[in-house]
C-alpha cells in the first residue's frame, strides 16, 4: 500500500503491555490522531513508528518496506516534541537548517530552504532572532519548520499545542491543519484533547489501555461510538444501565420506546448512551419515549444551555442551543422530556466498564 501501515504491534515494558496489537494504516497524505486518557500508549506507538523506540512484535511498513528495526535517523521522518526541543544558542534560521547542514547540504542551498521555511511558516524577517526572542506560537512554527526541512515522507508530532495558551492553540491548530493539507503530507499526531482531534484530523484513533477502541473519521467517532469508553471519552453523553426485555429497552421500571439491534438477546444488560443535545423537552410532535421529568440544576454557558433533570431512568443533562428555544426553565419546574429512538446508543454491558 502506498503509505504506513502497522501490523499487530506491540510493546512490553517488563511486565506492562503499553501498547496490544494495534493493526492500523495511515494513508498518503492523511492527518491522523492518535487520542486517548493520560497513560493510554499513543506516546509509545508514536515513538515505534519514530523508530525511537523498537516494538516488542509486529511490523510497521512504509510503501510496503519494513522498516521496523529501521534506525530513526535512516528514516526520513520529521518530529515535533511537545517541548518543541529547539536549539537555545542558534538563531531561528540556523535551527531550521541545522539537519540540512550536518547531512552535508550545500550551504547556499540549506539557506535557500531556510528562506523558503520560514516564509511558509509565516515567519519570513525572523531568520536572525535568537529562540528566546520568540512567542510560544513563533517557536512551534520554527519547530514544524525544522522538520520539514528534511521533507519527511511522514510528519509525526507529539502534543505539539500543549505548550501554548488555549486561545493561540486554536488558532495553530487551524494553522497546521492548512499547512499540511497544502504540502499533503502524511502527518500523525498526539493527542488527549478531542476537540484538536476534530479540528485536525481526517481520521480519529480512540486509544485506551494500550488498545485501539475505535478507527474513524470525527463524525463517525461522535455520532456512532462503537463502544461505551468512546462515547463517554469524545463529547458528552448520558449513560443508563438497563435491560433488553421481549424486544424493547428497560431502565429501572420504565419501558423504552427503542428496538435495540436483534444482536441483543432477551434479557442481557446494556448501557444506554444518549447525547446531551438529542432529547427535547415538552415537544410533542417529536417520536420517541417520554418521560416525566424535574429540572434540577440550570447552567447557562454563554452559546447553550444544560438543563439538568431528574427522570425515572435517572439524572440526565439536556443541552439547549441558545435562540432554539426560548423558554426559561427553572429548578423545580416539571417538564416532559422525549428520547428520541434513533438518538441512543445501546452497547453490551461488559463493554460498559470505564
Ligand atoms: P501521556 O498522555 O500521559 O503522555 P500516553 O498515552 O502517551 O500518556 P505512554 O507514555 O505511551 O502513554 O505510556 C503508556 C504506558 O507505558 C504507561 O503505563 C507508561 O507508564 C508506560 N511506559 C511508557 N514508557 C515507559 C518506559 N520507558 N518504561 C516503562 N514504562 C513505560
Amino acid at each position: 500500500m502506498n503509505g504506513l501501515s502497522l501490523t499487530g504491534i506491540y510493546k512490553d515494558f517488563g511486565s506492562v503491555r503499553a501498547v496490544e496489537n494495534v493493526h492500523l494504516d495511515f494513508a498518503q497524505g492523511e492527518l491522523t490522531a492518535l487520542l486517548g486518557p493520560s497513560g493510554c500508549g499513543k506516546t509509545t506507538l508514536l515513538r515505534m513508528i519514530a523508530g525511537l523506540e523498537l516494538p516488542s512484535g509486529g511490523a510497521i511498513r512504509l510503501n510496503d518496506d519494513d522498516i521496523t528495526a529501521l534506525p530513526a535517523h535512516k528514516r526520513r521522518f520529521g518530529m515535533v516534541f511537545q517541548n518543541f526541543a529547539l536549539f537555545p544558542h542558534l538563531s531561528v534560521r540556523e535551527n531550521i537548517v541545522y539537519s540540512l547542514v550536518i547531512s552535508g547540504t550545500a550551504k547556499a542551498d540549506a539557506m535557500e530552504t531556510g528562506e523558503r521555511l520560514l516564509d511558509l511558516v509565516q515567519l519570513k524577517g525572523y531568520g536572525d532572532r535568537r529562540i528566546s526572542a520568540l512567542s510560544g506560537g513563533q517557536r512551534q512554527r520554527v519547530a514544524i519548520a525544522r522538520a520539514l526541512a528534511q521533507e519527511p515522507d511522514v510528519f509525526l508530532l507529539d502534543e505539539p499545542m500543549s505548550a501554548l495558551d488555549a486561545k493561540l492553540r486554536e488558532d495553530m491548530q487551524v494553522e497546521l491543519r492548512l499547512l499540511q493539507q497544502r504540502l499533503g503530507i502524511t502527518t500523525i499526531v498526539v493527542t488527549h484533547d478531542q476537540r484538536e482531534a476534530m479540528t485536525m484530523a481526517d481520521k480519529i484513533v480512540v486509544m485506551s489501555q494500550g488498545k485501539v477502541e475505535q478507527v474513524g473519521s470525527p463524525q463517525d467517532i461522535y455520532h456512532r461510538p462503537e463502544n461505551a469508553f468512546v462515547a463517554d471519552f469524545i463529547g458528552r453523553a448520558n449513560f443508563f444501565d438497563g435491560v433488553v426485555e421481549n424486544g424493547q429497552l428497560r431502565i429501572a421500571d420504565t419501558v423504552l420506546n427503542t428496538t435495540p439491534a436483534p444482536a441483543f438477546l432477551n434479557g442481557s444488560g446494556v448501557r444506554i448512551a444518549c447525547r446531551p443535545e438529542l432529547p427535547c423537552l415538552d415537544r410533542e410532535d417529536v417520536e420517541g419515549s417520554r418521560l416525566n421529568a424535574t429540572v434540577t440544576f440550570v447552567r447557562d454557558l454563554g452559546p447553550a444551555r444544560d438543563i439538568h433533570l431528574k427522570t425515572a431512568i435517572g439524572p440526565m443533562i439536556v443541552e439547549y442551543a441558545q435562540g432554539e428555544d426560548q423558554q426559561q426553565y427553572r429548578v423545580g419546574q416539571e417538564t416532559v422530556v422525549t428520547l428520541p429512538a434513533e438518538g441512543l446508543h445501546v452497547f453490551p454491558e461488559e463493554k460498559a466498564v470505564l
